[in-house]
């Protein structure tokens, strides 16, 4: 039985967000009720800081933070959501999300325990629980003499976040390399879908906006270490040339059919452009960068100013590709 919470909380009239704060006792108490229901395994948290586990660095802290030890503790997380009616959400490796300043409300879960960083290889396929890393995935498929995964080398999130984002690089998207995918829903049922049966669009795959990817399963083609080697040093010496070193959610906005969002910024006249302590990057107009101590208000508003004025002189819409984590 969950605490009742409701003479607690108040409303954070600051942020517009018209969803109820929770006291910091009701939290705790709500943390101690959900734990109860889960293994040692498992991790609750309330009032946990998001901002240091994104590569943004901004942000507040969300409600209650879980991290599942297992499938089932995942599977009873969701129930006990449900029977909250509490909102979840997921973080990977935080490499392409905003965390509002407000934080966020409800349950975020991260699948990075041990139960989700499985990582097998079977003849040319590659095994990956979500929370793998995709930095690994490229490297044991060049360890095995796999080639076809060098893409995801340089792009600093995890399979889950991945799979979300249909996330790609240097001409190639993860699903291009997907044979199969294993989701649940929030009411805890599996199913393995294969990547045929999947829709997906330019960075994103929609049905992982309410199913949460837990399994996914890559092929590559035979080739020598060398030869993957060579592939993945070059996609390094370009990435190391093209995008800033600082702390940034990758891409801001999805690229326009007409021209690259990153070079129309910068015939926008924006690149090194400020608001505090978030900046325009000087070195890809689609890169916003936190020079440090940064708000996620001040990032919002150099993502609405670039927008203004793609509309205002290009007559563009630009969709921002970053997610604001529970919105
Ligand atoms: C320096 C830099 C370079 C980058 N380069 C590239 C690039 O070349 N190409 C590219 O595509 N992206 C790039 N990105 C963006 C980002 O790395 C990718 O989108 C990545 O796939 C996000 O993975 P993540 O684990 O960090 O996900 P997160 O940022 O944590 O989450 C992204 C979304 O996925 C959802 N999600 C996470 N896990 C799950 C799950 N298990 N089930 C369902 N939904 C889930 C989250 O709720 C969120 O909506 C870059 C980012 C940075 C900072």
């Amino acid at each position: 039985m969950n605490p009742p919470c409701a003479s607690t909380t108040r409303h954070d009239h600051s942020s517009g967000d018209p969803r109820p704060v929770v006291s910091d006792s009701c939290l705790e108490g709500e943390a101690r009720d959900l734990r109860q229901h889960l293994g040692e395994d498992s991790v609750v948290k309330f009032r946990e800081p998001l901002g240091p586990k994104t590569t943004l660095k901004v942000g507040g802290a969300a409600d209650l933070y879980v991290i599942p030890g297992c499938l089932e503790d995942l599977t009873k997380t969701l129930q006990w959501a449900l029977t909250s009616s509490k909102e979840v959400h997921f973080l990977g490796r935080g490499s392409n999300v905003l965390v509002p300043d407000e934080g966020v409300r409800g349950v975020v879960v991260s699948l990075s325990s041990q139960a989700f960083l499985r990582l097998e290889v079977q003849d040319h396929h590659l095994c990956a629980g979500v929370g793998v890393r995709l930095k690994q995935i490229s490297e044991k498929a060049r360890q095995h003499g796999l080639s076809g995964l060098e893409f995801l080398e340089g792009i600093p999130g995890c399979v889950g976040g991945a799979l979300r984002m249909n996330a790609g690089a240097m001409g190639k998207w993860t699903f291009d390399a997907l044979v199969s995918m294993t989701v649940m829903d929030r009411s805890g049922n599996l199913s393995t879908l294969k990547s045929e049966a999947i829709e997906t669009t330019y960075r994103s795959c929609p049905m992982l906006s309410e199913h949460i990817a837990i399994e996914a399963t890559f092929e590559a083609l035979p080739a020598s270490e060398g030869q993957v080697r060579a592939i993945m040093d070059v996609f390094a010496t370009q990435r190391r040339g093209s995008q800033p070193i600082g702390a940034s959610a990758g891409c801001t906005f999805k690229n326009p059919d007409t021209c690259p969002a990153g070079k129309l910024i910068e015939e926008l006249g924006l690149k090194g452009q400020r608001h505090g302590q978030a900046m325009v990057s000087d070195v890809h107009g689609n890169f916003i960068v936190n020079l440090g101590g940064a708000t996620a208000a001040e990032v919002l508003s150099l993502i609405d100013l670039i927008q203004k004025r793609a509309r205002e002189e290009r007559g563009l819409e630009l969709e921002v590709e970053v997610q604001i984590l529970g919105q």
